[in-house]
């Protein structure tokens, strides 16, 4: 009979795949702390078509989100807005999915230092990530479907 193998002690699970996409949109290997972000700005400025408006009937309030799950939060338009207007704009929010070579990224660090514990040991996390299809060509391929 075939011996089963026994589970590690401590460890209960896989990490999910969504997990290890946040991950790979996140460093910790210094102090600095770099998460990659996506600028709602640019989702409207390219009318992209995953992103989506809806209006909230209990509060009155208009929220935006992306179908394509690049960024998981839903904004409030009038926050959205009223940011836009100011020098410093809206900024980014953090990036949850694979991007698409319409999305505007960048990245954002968390703490800013001296010295060795904050050197950058990662340079490649500062290159584009690799995208997904655009957002109208996987429509079009689901309409055909
Ligand atoms: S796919 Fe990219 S550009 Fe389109 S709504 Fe989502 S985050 Fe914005
Ligand atoms: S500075 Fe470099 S090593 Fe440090 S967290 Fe950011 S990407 Fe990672």
């Amino acid at each position: 009979m075939r011996a089963r193998r026994a589970r590690p002690p401590g460890y209960t699970d896989r990490v999910s795949s969504h997990a290890k996409l946040v991950q790979s949109h996140e460093c910790r290997q210094c102090c600095t702390f770099c998460d990659r972000v996506v600028h709602p700005a640019g989702c409207i400025e390219s009318s992209c078509p995953y992103l989506y408006l809806y209006d909230d009937e209990a509060s009155g309030q208009r929220y935006m989100g992306c179908l394509g799950n690049v960024f998981r939060v839903e904004i409030d338009v009038e926050v959205f807005e009223d940011a836009e207007r100011t020098r410093q704009g809206y900024g980014g929010v953090r990036m949850s999915g694979r991007p698409t070579p319409r999305c505007r990224t960048s990245v954002e660090r968390a703490y800013e230092g001296d010295g060795d514990p904050f050197a950058c040991v990662n340079p490649g996390f500062f290159d584009q990530p690799e995208t997904g299809p655009d957002p109208a060509e996987s429509l079009e391929l689901r309409d055909r479907l």
